[in-house]
């Protein structure tokens, strides 16, 4: 299929883009096009102006900064996540999840702002945004910092309002026994999740859990925290049969669809299989035997 007609404005800069957003109504940014075009093609969207983010240079970076943050550019690969030594060191889940999605082309060009923008209920950056308990930096008339509890609003819906761009993914840092774990049950390789599991924890001195997020994608209207499972967890002992627990309320909290991929009570419950799969990992990265 080919897109209804539309005019190309190529940005030079975060201001350019913006004026350019507020100059037009109906314009939809542009980062790497691995969700916008196929869905201009189907003609889903067809907006009458695009704005090429893409050579904007300075929306592409990897920082850790000296206050406790990782700051991720909105225009950073999935790709470059993949392959981040920084990243990897820190924050392990984050390459981890970007090797995860789809295949090394889509990951060379499509974006982690793109991905986080577009929202898509299976994709896999929003789980594991929000068992980081990431914000995201968002730009218009001025700037503002959103949690991403607060950021994923539904189906394709975020916090991103009319004239805004999202600048900057912000992710906290933490010292001491943490466990981190993205996993994705996919029927192919390259496939959209079936349902995909965030899980984080860590561990105080006396090997009970201080603190745990766990996070769903696939499995409801938006990707969500499981806080009741979080609750359970914090001040246990980790033991198997509190992750067992802590995944029959993950799969509680489901709201899938049946589709393709499986009818509700087979996603339901894959739901629960998986959560427990990621706990257990995250667990035994913080260094946990689990009995
Ligand atoms: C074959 C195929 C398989 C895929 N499989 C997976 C998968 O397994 N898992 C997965 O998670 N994803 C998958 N994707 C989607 C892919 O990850 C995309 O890269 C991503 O969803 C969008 O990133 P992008 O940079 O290409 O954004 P674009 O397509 O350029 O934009 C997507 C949307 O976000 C908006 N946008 C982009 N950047 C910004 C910004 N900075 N501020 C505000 N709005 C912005 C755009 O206006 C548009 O509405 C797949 C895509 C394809 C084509």
């Amino acid at each position: 299929m080919i897109p209804k007609s539309f005019q190309y404005h190529s940005a030079k800069n975060l201001n350019e883009a913006i004026n350019l957003l507020k100059r037009y109504d109906d314009a939809k940014i542009l980062a790497g096009g691995q969700s916008l075009i196929p869905m201009m093609k189907l003609r889903i969207l067809s907006p009458a102006h695009l704005i090429d983010i893409g050579k904007i240079e300075d929306l592409s970076y990897i920082r850790k900064k000296d206050n406790g943050l990782m700051l991720v550019g909105p225009l950073t690969t999935h790709s470059e996540i993949e392959y981040s030594d920084l990243l990897k060191k820190e924050v392990p889940i984050m390459p981890e999840t970007a090797s995860q999605i789809a295949d090394q082309q889509v990951r060379n060009l499509g974006t982690i702002g793109g991905s986080v923008a577009h929202a898509d209920p299976a994709a896999d950056w929003p789980a594991t945004l929000l068992a980081l308990d990431a914000s995201f930096k968002i730009t218009g008339t001025g700037e503002r910092v959103v949690s991403a509890k607060q950021f994923f609003k539904g189906p394709f819906e975020t916090d991103i309002r009319e004239g805004e761009i999202l600048t900057e993914i912000q992710i906290p840092l933490q010292n001491g026994r943490i466990g981190q774990t993205y996993i994705k049950f996919e029927r192919r390789a390259g496939d959209f999740a079936t349902v995909g599991v965030a899980a984080y924890v860590e561990i105080n001195r006396d090997g009970e859990i201080k603190s745990a997020r766990i996070a769903l994608s696939a499995v409801a209207p938006a990707a969500y925290r499981v806080i009741k499972a979080e609750e359970i967890l914090v001040g246990k002992r980790p033991s198997l049969e509190l992750v067992e627990k802590a995944a029959s309320f993950a799969a509680e909290q489901a709201e899938p669809t049946s589709d393709l991929r499986g009818s509700v009570e087979y996603k339901k419950d894959m739901a629960r299989v998986f959560t427990k799969r990621a706990l257990k990992s995250a667990l035994e990265k913080a260094g946990v035997v689990l009995r």
